[in-house]
């Protein structure tokens, strides 16, 4: 018997503004025959494309003879976060494919390296959309020849300003240890990274862009794709209406019916046990839900709970089976899994499940080290750590802050550096931190050049050893924390630790 396929779920994801709106806004304007189309107006998590609509939308599917064995797409439609792109499901990836969308006119871009790092890090398989190039200087498109008859059709300029883009971005590729090539002159799609040329706004290359989507797909997904028995899902967003919120999630492997209950991670990674109230499925190529008894993955849901406690997106679901401890032991190796901290560190807080472990990946490849690691608002916890961290290396005293708020006070020499975009954050971070340690440099340096002469108080030594605690009067000079001390006839004896009102530590008497 062949074994059930489910539909590869695909990211869109880049740096702002190279196109990755466009993009999806043609998909599914091209998914859809003319005059047929409902309008999209709201914003949903994700688009189905089933199989018919993918043929639609790419009449080359049918024309290179192609059999269609997938059952189309689940494409996740929320571009630009970080939490999107780095969607985690048991074992990897929640997406099954990514397509990085460059601009050609620009390149490599800051949110394009966190991308890469990203995907690269999750194994996910991924194709460059290589948009705009209509942007290029005497650029012609001959419908009827196709994108790889444009492409070898251009005339001498617009031909050589594009290769010269094209094989600079190869290069740069490079750098990341990645094989790149024009997707027709690729054999082997597990090599090589397909750049696929096309243009948002006049539609060249998406119908190439879905043909080796769907080439990728069937080729070498199928294992990947194979149907468990078990429902599985991911909450993407919860949204609010009227007095009820509902969870856009997705299920991303096996079944869930309505009479299911389900069992919700929560922070801590434990689970909350749920009864559905309301469990409906989006529509094809649409951005309307209709009411379902069950639904089948991969598919985009949105479900209302019967009782709801603070469910937060990006938190692992699955079909609870009176498996209590089964499912703790899931939750809490997937969460652990993924939130690996280290023993000193700075502070971090996310938004969202993807949106953190995003963030760890990125300040991992940065050699940063991560003490705590959470989901949610900046409170006095955290404020408390990064405190602390200021005696044990002042460069750690920093909360990181994506895409959340402060609910405290900062509290003195504790640094926030918060943003809704990691590479400024990551930026902003090394900056601080390297302010910081050329400010701890010159007080060291300072210290060296300090002088100080002091006598010391026989009555009131209160330690004569480890550390040595005792009164001194400055006779001369400034005494500072750090300062090495010499005797009468100019042997070293020890190191001022600290000091508070006529006190002075010395680790050696
Ligand atoms: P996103 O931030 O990556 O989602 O980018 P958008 O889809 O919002 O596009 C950013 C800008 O680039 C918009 O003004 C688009 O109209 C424009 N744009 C997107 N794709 C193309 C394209 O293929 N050609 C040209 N000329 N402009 C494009």
């Amino acid at each position: 018997m062949k074994l059930k396929i489910r539909q590869p779920i695909v990211t869109v994801c880049g740096h702002v503004d190279h196109g990755k709106t466009s993009i999806l806004d043609r998909l599914r304007q091209s998914a859809v025959h003319k005059g047929e189309a409902g309008g999209i107006t709201q914003k949903i998590s994700f688009t189905v494309y089933p199989a018919e609509n993918l043929k639609t939308a790419c009449p080359l599917i049918e024309q290179s003879g192609i059999k269609l064995n997938i059952p189309g797409f689940l494409l996740i439609d929320t571009p630009g976060h970080a939490a999107f792109t780095n969607l985690r499901k048991r074992g990897g990836s929640l997406a099954d494919l990514a397509v990085l969308v460059i601009d050609i006119n620009e390149g490599i871009k800051p949110q394009t390296s966190e991308v890469i790092q990203i995907l690269k890090h999750n194994k996910t398989p991924f194709i460059i959309a290589l948009n705009k190039i209509d942007n290029i200087h005497g650029w012609k498109f001959n419908e009827k020849k196709g994108l790889k008859g444009n492409i070898e059709s251009q005339a001498i300029n617009a031909a050589s300003d594009f290769r010269e883009k094209y094989l600079t971005l190869m290069g740069s590729l490079q750098n990341y240890g990645l094989d790149s090539d024009l997707y027709y002159n690729i054999d082997d799609f597990t090599k090589k990274v397909a750049l696929v040329p096309c243009s948002a706004k006049t539609s060249q290359g998406i119908p190439e862009l879905i043909l080796v989507l769907c080439g990728l797909s069937q080729k070498y997904l199928e294992n990947r794709l194979t149907l468990g028995s078990e429902g599985k899902g991911v909450v993407l967003e919860i949204k609010r209406e009227r007095d009820n919120s509902y969870l856009e999630s997705i299920i991303y492997d096996g079944s869930l019916s309505k009479n299911d209950t389900i069992a919700i991670a929560n922070l801590d990674g434990k689970p909350v046990l749920s009864k559905i109230r309301v469990l409906e499925e989006i529509m094809p190529v649409s951005d309307k839900f209709s009411p379902k008894e069950k639904v089948m993955a991969a598919t985009g849901i949105r479900i209302q709970l019967k009782e709801n406690d603070n469910v937060l997106p990006g938190m692992p679901f699955v079909v609870y089976h009176d498996n209590l401890k089964e499912i703790e032991a899931l939750f809490k190796k997937e969460l652990s899994e993924n939130i690996k901290t280290d023993k000193q560190g700075i502070i971090v807080k996310a938004d969202s499940l993807g949106s953190l472990e995003a963030l760890l990946i990125i300040l991992k490849q940065n050699n940063i080290p991560v003490l705590k690691a959470g989901i949610g608002r900046i409170n006095k916890a955290d404020m408390a750590g990064a405190r602390a961290n200021l005696e044990v290396n002042p460069l750690d005293s920093v909360i990181l802050g994506f895409n959340v708020e402060s609910e405290e006070n900062i509290v003195s020499g504790v640094k926030i550096i918060a943003d809704d975009v990691i590479y400024k954050l990551i930026e902003n971070l090394i900056k601080f931190r390297e302010e910081k340690r050329k400010e701890i440099e010159k007080t060291r340096l300072l210290g060296l050049s300090s002088l100080c002469k002091m006598a010391l108080l026989k009555q009131y030594v209160f330690r004569n050893t480890n550390p040595a605690i005792f009164g001194v009067r400055v006779e001369g000079g400034k005494l500072i924390r750090g300062l090495h001390i010499i005797d009468n006839i100019g042997e070293r004896v020890g190191k001022i630790k600290n000091r508070s009102g006529c006190l002075y530590l010395w680790n050696k008497l």
